[in-house]
């Protein structure tokens, strides 16, 4: 078959590999869409220690299964599936509680296991038993279905830090998570979702995702601004979902007394900010991060595409071949646009 592989830090080589072939406890799918994800494009620039080169990176997908071995029930060949990344070992104690997405072997498809820049990816043993396979709802495209999996992300997230009704609620960066974020929100219960972004274009993108305020002066003051808004309290609850370290502090200063602060977006490794943790202090204030997703948000970020809460579609803004995954990593850098998917079957809707 023919798979984009990571051959090298810094190289995304096409190549024709073996198709694997599934035991008898493991599936193979044929991938229809694999969107391209922000940690895809820092893995290919500058490698990570749970991917082993030569590997195929790719964890947001969506296809067909076209063989399963004898003991699979869970799935049968000609099921439309989707996949969502993180697999929980199944066998520690933060799968045992729940809690897989921390698990500290943090099984990956597209990390330790092959992913889907290809035209087939094996579902193992341990994605079959544990991991996130679901079916892919009527209505709901290959592509809509790719991006399930950050869609679980952040329903991840919002479990760590809670919408609260009436809330109003800061999304620092509006691309495909920030944009994500904001009907989800909504959907809990926030008065007023305010967006901090800078480009035009991807001001725009979150006014249709719904945004109540967009503010595009954020490089000026940030803080004034939200505090501007909200009669210099704050905000109740701010999620950073950009890999920029000052928006960090910035979200720590403009949230309110009791408020809830979500450091989603990862930053670049080695990353530090210099933080006046006396405001969290005096604020009373929760900080969280959150990282990943358990198999049942990947589940239910599936009804919401399916359900038209959350317009995925819309977030897709270039479509390549498999042959030209190169060129997709590079679109997916670029961050005015939105997701990349790959299609390596060309285009074709569940
Ligand atoms: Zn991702
Ligand atoms: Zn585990």
């Amino acid at each position: 078959m023919k798979a984009a592989v990571l051959t090298a830090p810094g190289t995304l080589e096409l190549k024709e590999v073996p198709t694997p072939e599934p035991d008898a406890d493991s599936a193979l799918m044929r991938v229809r869409a694999c969107a391209v994800c922000g940690s895809d494009v820092r893995i290919a620039r500058h490698g990570n220690p749970r991917v082993t080169p030569p590997q195929i990176l790719g964890h947001e997908a969506a296809g067909e299964v076209v063989a399963v071995g004898r003991n699979v029930s869970k799935i049968k060949v000609g099921d439309k599936i989707s996949l969502g990344a993180d697999i929980p070992c199944g066998n520690c104690s933060f799968c045992e509680d729940g809690m897989a997405n921390n698990c500290q072997i943090n099984y990956a498809m597209g990390y330790q296991f092959a992913g889907s820049f290809a035209q087939y990816v094996l579902l193992n043993r341990l994605m079959v038993d544990y991991g996130p396979i679901h079916a892919i709802p009527p209505g709901v495209t290959f592509e809509e279905a790719a991006l399930a999996e950050p869609l679980a992300c952040v329903l991840n997230a919002l479990e760590r830090t809670p919408v609260q009704f009436r809330d109003d609620v800061v999304v620092i960066g509006a691309g495909p998570i920030g944009c994500m974020i904001i009907p989800v929100a909504k959907a809990h219960g926030a008065r007023r979702v305010i967006v901090i972004q800078r480009s035009p274009a991807r001001a725009e993108m979150a006014r249709r995702f719904g945004a109540d305020v967009v503010i595009t002066t954020g490089g000026a003051d940030p803080v004034g601004a939200v505090l501007d808004l909200t009669d210099g309290l704050g905000a109740h609850l701010v999620i950073t979902a950009n890999p920029s370290p000052s928006t960090h502090a910035d979200a720590i200063a403009m949230a309110r007394n009791r408020g809830r602060v979500n450091l989603f977006g990862g930053l670049p490794a080695n990353s530090r900010i210099e933080l006046d943790t006396n405001l969290i202090h005096y604020k009373e204030l929760t900080v969280s991060g959150a990282h990943g997703s358990l198999p049942p948000h990947h589940r239910r970020a599936l009804e919401m595409i399916a359900s038209g809460l959350v317009r995925v579609g819309d977030l897709i803004t270039h479509r390549f071949s498999l042959d030209q995954t190169p060129e997709a990593f590079a679109a997916a850098q670029n961050r005015a646009g939105g997701r990349v998917v790959v299609e390596p079957w060309g285009r074709t809707d569940a």
